[in-house]
């Protein structure tokens, strides 16, 4: 037995043992992924679930300096859907039974955005009596919010993490009350309290970063006991600062492989959580995303964001799908999923199994 079959036989992965999967290359890294998939089958089979990604609005009041939406950025043009707007991408959602959507934003935390949040998810309740599956992903906010949000109908929630060590967190952030590593860890338990399914993630690639915090990273995910995770490799923006420490990092490629080493291993570690197989991975590789649902990922993400607004949502260079309407994407979606032999599973949330075994209360 070689040593990748020999680690992967043993019942529990060990740190070393997640940083030797993490370097694999060639032969030993399709084991990992053969592995993986095999896992994955296993647990949570061959369908994949959708979310309709509505970016409701870009502009945020937070200064991440890897994010090319972020609130220094001068050279973005500001925009927030109105509330007819993401109720009209929620209603083509549920006409085109995607099961669930996953309404995300910058953060901002004043009362005018978190009751306009408030009356969507009432509003989308009203409109799919019920029956849409709602994720939100608008940032740090407090407790009441949160629970606010939750008792309106929310039941997901994604906040990554970014990076688990506090060090790496704080390098790549600005050194300030709004952006502190204890607030981001604090949230996450929050939201675990009141009773979403927590989602969080990393990325994958960014400067200052090691294989042995990546390891970590899925470390954290596991004791935390995540619901869910969202991880895409990390893709430098020319109008942030750590745009300036793009030397020497990994290619793109290099990335994208690293983060698909990080999701087979993730299933691994936690066979029966959503995993979503994210647009970055997209950004790279046309295929990248379908890779991700070949060897863990089980969730996509199609954009129903409309198709006016998403140049103005550039996180990263490249995104794809800018230009394209919501019925664009929806077209190739059932192809792209047959193409790795799997099945979309309209109309149905596709909650995290994880979450089903789980004793806290439930939402809806
Ligand atoms: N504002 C909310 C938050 O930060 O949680 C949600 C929206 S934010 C744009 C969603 C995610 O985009 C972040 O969690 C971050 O991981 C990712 N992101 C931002 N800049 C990125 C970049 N340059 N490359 C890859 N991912 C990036
Ligand atoms: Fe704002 Fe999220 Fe971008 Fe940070 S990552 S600047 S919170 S949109």
């Amino acid at each position: 037995m070689n040593r990748v079959s020999d680690i992967l036989s043993r019942k529990e992965l060990l740190r070393d043992d997640i940083i030797f999967l993490l370097q694999l290359s060639g032969e030993d890294e399709k084991i990992l992924f053969r592995h993986a998939a095999q896992v994955k089958q296993e647990t949570v089979g061959n369908k994949v679930f959708l979310r309709g990604l509505v970016e409701m609005s870009n502009v945020c009041r937070k200064d991440c300096l890897y994010c090319g939406i972020r609130t220094s950025n001068s050279d973005v043009n500001r925009y927030s859907l109105s509330e007819y707007e993401v109720l009209s991408a929620i209603r083509f959602a549920h006409e085109n039974r995607y099961g669930s959507v996953a309404l995300q934003s910058g953060e901002l935390t004043g009362k005018s955005f978190t009751d306009k949040i408030s009356r969507i998810i009432a509003r989308s309740e009203e409109l799919t009596g019920g029956s849409i599956g709602i994720t939100l992903s608008c940032g740090e906010q407090s407790e009441e919010v949160y629970r606010e949000w939750f008792d309106k109908g929310a039941h997901r929630y994604l906040l990554r993490i970014e990076s688990s060590s506090r060090e790496l967190y704080e390098r790549i952030h600005p050194r300030d009350a709004n952006h502190r590593f204890d607030a981001r860890v604090n949230a996450l338990y929050a939201l675990r309290k009141i009773g979403y399914q927590v989602g969080t993630g990393v990325m994958v690639g960014l400067p200052f970063q090691n294989v042995e915090h990546l390891a970590d990273d899925l470390l954290f995910m596991k004791r935390f006991d995540i619901d869910m995770c969202g991880m895409g490799p990390y893709i430098e923006h020319k109008d942030t600062p750590l745009y300036s420490y793009r030397e020497g990092l990994m290619t793109l490629n290099e990335r994208l492989q690293l983060t698909l080493r990080m999701i087979a291993i993730l299933r691994i570690l936690m066979p029966d959580i959503n995993i979503a197989a994210t647009t970055a991975l997209q950004a790279i590789d046309k295929m990248g995303r379908e890779k991700a649902i070949q060897i863990g990922a089980n969730i996509l993400m199609p954009n129903i964001t409309p198709g006016r607004f998403r140049d103005s949502y550039a996180l990263y260079e490249n995104k794809p799908c800018t230009d394209e309407n919501a019925d664009d994407c929806k077209s190739c979606i059932d192809v792209r999923v047959h193409l790795v032999n799997h099945e979309v599973g309209y109309a149905h949330w596709g909650d995290s199994p994880r979450f089903a075994k789980r004793d806290v209360p439930k939402g809806k």
